[in-house]
């Protein structure tokens, strides 16, 4: 199995502001000419402008360029199926795409070059060059902005077996994660939801007349906010994956949807619900489980975890965040018992696991949730232990 990952640091060269300005006039270019001549293929696109952006722009970029107006131009074909109207792709910020063959790293420097002959070198800091000395790796692409540069690496690992299964349950102010053994933990998410709120307080009280300050503070408090709201999940899910568990989660796809403009939400709800990241929580957990246990995650569909009773599947009835059910007396926290319907949901679907021995699993984790059910009568998430994985 291939695992994925990008690290990022920062960089205050300024030689790139015309290449990089160069490589969007491509893209763009690029995006025009696909469109106009209708080309679908990404190497016909690229013999279509390679002898005329030779010429003008340095050629180790103009493959990344065209490649990456490809892909804009194929989910903008993908759009047009649902909305005749879509938005024709256009890129206006700067940046660069390099190929792995173009850059080179050698004693924690990254060495890339900015016209023929000529280079630029930039140190790496501590953090990527810990990442980088690991063995095994195969370096990817750059992506560099004004001041970020991201490399992705890639690295063959081996599958392995996992010690066991959590599923999570993510919600807006918590997510509650139950193992195969029962044991129940909760992530209190409530401080970055509070953060994002009292960060947009502090911004709607600057009333300066001019626009550019006022995009430049959006811009430095926003940064800031999403690096306590980076460090904060980075802990949470190395937290989850330190288990050596599988990780079953719910498939959010097409959630985002929900809370769009124009759905008949009020804004400060829309605001509240797409405040906290859930997919970038599901995101970090999915790509180092790979990377660093060997197996990959399990989606679930959603529909039904909340309702259902997690011992009989009748359909409970709630009041307070607490569920309770008429067959068979449940009486939980409604988040446990949505962790508890992922997890058996997802232990149902192992791939390597027979019928046969799907069914002894799935009775198995009910047996241990009986268990476990008594002992949790009447715990809350805000009660429980915040017994984190
Ligand atoms: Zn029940």
């Amino acid at each position: 199995m291939i695992a994925l990952k990008s690290v990022n640091q920062s960089h205050r060269c300024t030689e790139f502001v015309t290449l990089m300005d160069e490589f969007r006039h491509m893209v763009n270019e690029a995006i025009r000419v696909g469109i106009d001549k209708k080309i679908t293929s990404k190497i016909k696109l690229r013999n279509e402008l390679y002898h005329r952006f030779k010429n003008e722009f340095h050629t180790s970029y103009i493959s990344m360029a065209v490649f990456k107006s490809h892909a804009l131009l194929k989910s903008y074909r993908r759009a047009l199926r649902t909305n005749p109207c879509a938005k024709k792709p256009y890129v206006s910020k700067n940046f660069l795409i390099i190929d792995s063959y173009i850059y080179k790293i050698s004693y924690n420097h990254i060495k890339i070059p900015t016209r023929p002959r000529e280079f630029v070198i930039i140190p790496l800091n501590d953090y990527v060059a810990k990442v980088l000395s690991e063995k095994g790796l195969k370096l990817g692409n750059i992506t560099l902005t004004k001041n970020k540069i991201s490399i992705s690496l890639s690295k063959q690992v081996e599958k392995r077996i996992s010690a066991g299964f959590i599923g999570i349950d993510t919600n807006l102010k918590n997510s509650t994660c139950v193992d195969d053994t029962g044991k129940v933990s909760v992530i209190d998410m409530s401080k970055i939801v509070a953060m994002k709120i009292r960060y947009r307080e502090i911004l709607s009280h600057f009333t300066r007349n001019d626009v550019r300050i006022q995009k430049k503070l959006k811009i430095k408090y926003g940064q800031k906010q999403k690096n306590k709201e980076d460090a904060f999940l980075h802990e949470e899910s190395n937290k989850a994956v330190s288990s050596r568990k599988q990780i079953i989660l719910e498939n959010l796809n097409g959630m985002k949807k929900l809370y769009k403009k124009g759905n008949g939400q009020g804004r400060r709800f829309r605001f509240l619900l797409n405040s906290w990241s859930r997919f970038k929580l599901h995101k970090m957990v999915d790509y180092k489980s790979k990377w660093q246990n060997g197996f990959s995650v399990i989606y679930v569909n959603p529909k039904g975890t909340s309702s259902k009773c997690s011992i009989c599947e009748a359909k409970v009835l709630e009041e307070r965040r607490i569920v309770s059910c008429p067959r068979c007396g449940l009486y939980i926290d409604r988040d446990v018992n949505a962790a508890r319907n992922i997890l058996a949901r997802g232990m149902r679907f192992v791939p390597d696991a027979l019928a046969s021995e799907a069914m002894v699993q799935k009775s198995a984790l009910v047996e241990n949730l009986k268990v476990d059910a008594s002992e949790l009568h009447f715990g809350t998430a805000k009660t429980a232990p915040e017994l984190y994985i």
